[in-house]
């Protein structure tokens, strides 16, 4: 990644999906997303210490609507 250190944040408290098996929803992470201002390219950085919640809660499928990002690409697991 050559452009890290121009790296500026772009949102802070993004929701982040954790996925296993063939993108299977596991948990669900707060971060922030940084850009790079020349290329576009995102990073995400800054989780938290602990999932905010996992496919097990009850409040997981509410989190899960405010996903935006995977942590490993996988787009098909955001419906
Ligand atoms: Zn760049």
């Amino acid at each position: 990644m050559a452009c890290q250190t121009y790296f500026r944040p772009r949102k802070n408290e993004i929701y982040v999906l954790e996925t296993y098996d063939n993108c299977t929803p596991y948990k669900i992470w707060l971060a922030d997303l940084w850009e790079c201002p020349d290329c576009g390219t995102q990073l995400i950085a800054g989780y938290g210490a602990r999932a905010i919640s996992e496919r097990y809660m009850t409040n997981f499928k509410v989190h899960l609507k405010r996903v935006t990002h995977t942590i490993i690409g996988c787009p098909k697991a955001l419906k």
